[in-house]
């Protein structure tokens, strides 16, 4: 029988070895930035196009490539960082594999122009799918310069897979921070289809931290520093009460290079038991320097995973070290996570415009008469009329249901008991009793109805009528929006603006107006008619919390989530009291949505009790 096994031809192979090193743009910004990195440019500037799917560029001022190392650096396993075998284990580049640049070639349009320093001339080529197309001199500045254009341009399957450009540029956007995080001594820039995303001067630690995560993330770190035998621990925690609701501010860094260990993170959420509230993320930004002999990077392919020699004792010292810092920076005792709803202005206080103080005097007052009732009497109703004009009957009856929970609520307090119970049953009241709404335990609204009474979860019919609101705005009907006498300023990360600059149309419809909108800040000058100012920030930073870990892919479901999210931090929670009106508004609103009955989380908004219901518990 003859022999059928074959060597394959180069290309296809490089095309097979492409698909484990290159799954989309983000990968080739980080084959090419990592290669800058390791030519000892102390200047990096990543040009992107459509999300990198028409083009990526990286320009460096590094050290170039001579003629021969030009053409010689797109060969599979050609690499100028190792030698022989025992080399990998004392890696002190980011690459070593040699596969990078052939993979990328094989499967796009590449474009390289290098000069040495000391050279005249510099190489400019191109070569496209592994075919070279040219190579000639050419007058160049000293350094490096890669330009992949059309990406996957001959495997159309792995090009449609691709997902939107929001979540690609958002790939892109995750890789350059974690390099620009990992070297602050280098100035990176980051332009996406012509826009500056990113201008990151050389600086240190602390200050790339800041610039990379807008100006107020400078009080929220911590320094931490150790120094011990296996390794040496710098950098900075996030104090407790800026812990965030996603874990997009969690880097670990080893010997210059971002890692991922779920090992390490619990050594670090460990240290700060007790001081987070649940299922908050703490930042982090930690250094750690091993000797390279102690790691093992060789074990993914993508390398974010290594191996330790002694993952224990890491895990003891970065636990330990992180509690002292939080401790000694003061910032462990902050427990007062849940404030005292007793110290809180009444709500209903809050409401009241403010009345003229009455000053009853009693002209027959005798401080030596006998000390009879009526007397008695009138001094009271001075003393509590002047502090607290007599409420109106209306709260003083419903202050008999609602009180039933805690009768010490605020809004509840009562000087003056005589009014009370003679008032409690005027007709009037009762009457009103027929049509009203109450609300028990600040949770539910209950309302009778013919067969019964209805029983309305406030927090969940309040995010399906506001859902069902947005998305009205954001598809069909564009929403008013009320002027801000002081335009807002909110600072937001270079991937929280990327993605709010996807959501800024939906944002517009509902009522947003936005001024500018530059690298590190927006400035908001008009906001939703249903929102107030104060909740600008949270609805924001809740939407891109939300939508940061999970980008939808199609637009419609983007603004579904858009309108979930804000709904979710909009509504009124469980917990809070709701005048009359606020409870019939509600019930009203509900009733007139499209879907009444479920949350936009597919919980029930209400349920209802039959008299026959309620019969059936009396008939025992
Ligand atoms: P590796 O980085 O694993 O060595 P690559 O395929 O990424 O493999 O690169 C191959 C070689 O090309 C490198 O070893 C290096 O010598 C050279 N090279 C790549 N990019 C640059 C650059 N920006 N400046 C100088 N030399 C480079
Ligand atoms: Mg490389």
């Amino acid at each position: 029988m003859s022999s059928i096994i074959q060597l394959l031809p180069d290309h296809v192979a490089n095309q097979i070895a492409a698909g484990e090193v290159v799954q989309r743009p983000a990968s080739v910004v980080k084959e090419l930035v990592e290669n800058a990195i390791d030519a000892g440019a102390t200047d990096i500037k990543l040009i992107c196009k459509d999300a990198g799917k028409t083009l990526i560029q990286v320009i460096d001022n590094g050290k170039g490539m001579s003629v021969t190392d030009a053409r010689l650096c797109f060969e599979r396993h050609a690499t100028s960082k190792i030698r022989k075998a025992e080399d990998l284990f004392d890696l002190h580049t980011k690459g070593f594999r040699g596969e990078a640049l052939a993979s990328i070639a094989a499967i796009a349009h590449v474009e390289l122009k290098t000069k040495q320093d000391q050279e005249e001339l510099g190489s400019h080529l191109i070569i496209e799918g592994s075919k070279f197309v040219s190579q000639e001199p050419s007058v160049l500045p000293k350094g490096t310069s890669f330009s992949v254009k059309n990406l996957f341009f001959n495997i159309p399957a792995r090009r449609n897979f691709l997902k939107s450009d929001t979540v690609e540029l958002k790939h892109i956007i995750d890789e350059f921070q974690r390099v620009a995080l990992a070297h602050a001594n280098i100035h990176f820039t980051l332009y996406h289809n012509g826009s500056e995303l990113f201008n990151l001067p050389q600086s240190n630690f602390r200050q790339r931290i800041v610039n990379v995560f807008s100006g107020k993330t400078n009080e929220k770190l911590v320094p931490v520093s150790e120094d011990t035998e296996i390794v040496k621990l710098t950098g900075f925690v996030g104090k407790p009460e800026f812990a965030k609701k996603n874990r997009g501010e969690q880097f670990f860094f080893v010997n210059d290079r971002f890692i991922k260990s779920g090992y390490l993170h619990h050594a670090i959420m460990a240290a700060y038991e007790g001081l987070l509230k649940d299922g908050s993320q703490p930042s982090y930004f930690l250094y750690l320097e091993v000797p390279p002999h102690t790691i093992d990077i060789n074990i993914h392919p993508t390398k974010t995973e290594i191996k330790f020699d002694d993952e224990h004792a890491l895990y003891a010292i970065l636990r330990s070290a992180i509690k002292h810092s939080l401790g000694q920076f003061n910032v462990a005792p902050v427990l007062d996570f849940e404030r005292d709803a007793n110290l809180d202005t009444p709500y209903d206080y809050l409401n009241k415009s403010a009345d003229m103080p009455l000053i009853q005097v009693d002209a027959t007052f005798n401080p030596f008469a006998a000390d009879d009732v009526s007397a008695k009497k009138e001094t009271t109703s001075v003393s509590s009329s002047f502090s607290f004009k007599p409420k109106k009957e209306t709260q003083s009856w419903e202050s008999l249901y609602v009180g039933l929970k805690d009768a010490f609520e605020p809004q509840e307090m009562q000087f003056e008991s005589e009014t009370v119970t003679s008032s409690l049953f005027s007709d009037s009241e009762v009457e009103k009793a027929k049509t009203a709404t109450y609300q028990i335990h600040k949770k539910y609204i209950v309302s009778p109805i013919k067969s019964g009474m209805l029983i309305i979860d406030q927090q969940r019919a309040h995010q399906r009528i506001l859902y069902e609101q947005f998305l009205k705005n954001i598809t069909v009907l564009q929403a008013s929006s009320q002027q801000l006498l002081f335009p807002l300023t909110m600072y937001f990360s270079g991937n929280e603006l990327g993605l709010l600059t996807e959501l800024k149309p939906s944002l517009e419809s509902t009522g947003f107006v936005f001024d500018t909108f530059n690298s590190e800040s927006v400035v908001i000058s008009g906001i939703p008619v249903t929102m107030t100012e104060s909740e600008v920030s949270i609805v924001l930073e809740e939407l891109i919390a939300d939508l940061q870990d999970e980008i939808p892919e199609s637009s419609f479901s983007q603004m579904d989530s858009m309108a979930k999210s804000m709904a979710k931090s909009m509504a009124v929670k469980t917990g809070t009291y709701l005048t009359e009106t606020e409870q019939e508004s509600i019930v009203n609103n509900l009733f007139a949505c499209k879907e009444q009955s479920v949350s936009p989380f597919n919980k029930p908004t209400f349920i209802t009790l039959s008299v026959e219901d309620i019969d059936k518990k009396f008939s025992i």
